[in-house]
């Protein structure tokens, strides 16, 4: 289960982000996550939900946003989406190329409980 590994660090860094704000809990976590990665955002929430219970991003919305794919041709530097696992350039027809966009996963943003005025800092 590559997502519950995942989770673990995103976990990690939001837990770090309340610490820095003396354990605030955590009420959202966005992510950005790159389509080339091999994740089920479903399933890295599910995770997320399971190993937050306890710590204060229990409960916390979990929500991401998909990169799609963008990769550039190595030997014509054609700008493109591959279609699948393979990446073949639809200029020269080269094989493989540098990804620009696709493998991403970033925390984007961890939205932290401001119990001074009891909602979200987003004022949501
Ligand atoms: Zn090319």
């Amino acid at each position: 289960m590559h997502e519950f590994t995942l989770t673990k660090s995103i976990l990690n860094m939001a837990l770090e982000a309340s610490h820095r704000h003396g354990g605030l809990p955590i009420t959202r976590v966005s992510m950005q996550i790159g389509s080339l990665r091999q994740i089920q955002p479903d399933l890295l929430r599910f995770a997320f939900e399971s190993a937050s219970k306890g710590t204060p991003a229990e409960g916390a919305h979990f929500e991401w946003e998909t990169v799609p794919a963008h990769i550039i041709c190595i030997r014509c530097e054609h700008g493109f989406i591959p279609a699948g696992v393979f990446w073949i350039c639809p200029r020269c027809g080269a094989s493989g190329g540098e990804v620009v966009h696709g493998d991403e996963l970033v925390l984007r943003s961890v939205t932290l409980k401001d119990l001074s005025k009891g909602e979200d800092q987003n004022g949501n």
